[in-house]
């Protein structure tokens, strides 16, 4: 896995941490609202989860944000309740929800621009691409008799470390066979 997803990134704009406190506060004030509107017990343990799913700054997983707890959080919760937690907040809209072959990823819902996303194949490591390309070609999409709650892409192939890698693996093989086949030759 990616350690960048799982440690918060210390290094952001003012601007950038501003924004981000605000989103969480109005994130904050819909979780009070969902769960007085459930009828649900507003748990001093979700707020914190939703904190500490905010200094995640992007994607994270279950494990993720269970590391993340154990770092920040003033008390240890159990896989279970963070699993049951994201769901909570997936129907509540505050949570993005990436349904991957792998594990589930997950990402605070802070805005409603269309998103996206880099896969790798071969690590699975997802990457969310910081451009507005997508925001551009998706925001005229609409499709009809369907109620549009996320627009994401998802771009399916290989991340540079892991190109980098195969690179690296093909030259040592064909190395590995120039060797054989000298072997062979002196026979
Ligand atoms: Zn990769």
């Amino acid at each position: 896995m990616d350690k960048r997803q799982l440690s918060p990134v210390p290094e952001r704009s003012k601007e950038a941490v501003a924004r981000q406190s605000q989103a969480l506060a109005s994130m904050r004030e819909r979780l009070t609202l969902y769960m007085e509107e459930k009828s649900m017990r507003k748990t001093p343990e979700r707020y914190e989860i939703l904190r500490v799913a905010g200094l995640a700054n992007g994607i994270f997983t279950i494990e993720g944000l269970m590391k993340l707890m154990d770092e920040h959080a003033g008390f240890q919760v159990s896989r279970a309740t963070l699993f049951n937690t994201m769901e909570l907040f997936c129907e509540a809209g505050l949570v993005i929800k990436h349904s991957l072959a792998t594990a589930a990823h997950y990402e605070l819902r802070t805005d409603s621009n269309p998103k996206a996303y880099t896969i790798c194949r071969q690590c699975n490591t997802i990457t969310r691409v910081p451009t507005s390309t997508a925001r551009l070609a998706l925001q005229n999409l609409h499709v009809r008799y369907f109620s549009t709650e996320d627009k994401l892409v998802y771009i399916h192939g290989l991340c540079r470390k892991c190109q980098a890698k195969n690179r690296q693996e093909a030259r040592k093989l064909k190395k590995t066979i120039k060797q054989d086949k000298n072997k062979n030759d002196k026979r």
